[in-house]
């Protein structure tokens, strides 16, 4: 049995998702639980034009 001391090698990161709101906008947050490591991904990332042209619309 030998001790594992090495620190973890990412990427891959093991991502742990939850869902998070920055200023109105959902997006999911990443946060590694190996390296601490995070990032934030627009939930609407992929449709972002039509939200917007439907938003701006729906504001006049
Ligand atoms: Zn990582």
């Amino acid at each position: 049995m030998t001790p594992v001391a090495q620190p973890p090698v990412c990427p891959p990161h093991h991502w742990e998702v939850t869902s998070v709101r920055i200023e109105g906008v959902c997006h999911y947050h990443h946060r590694c639980i190996k390296c601490q490591a995070e990032k934030d991904v627009p939930l609407s990332a992929s449709t972002a034009s039509k939200w917007v042209s439907r938003h701006s619309k729906a504001k006049q």
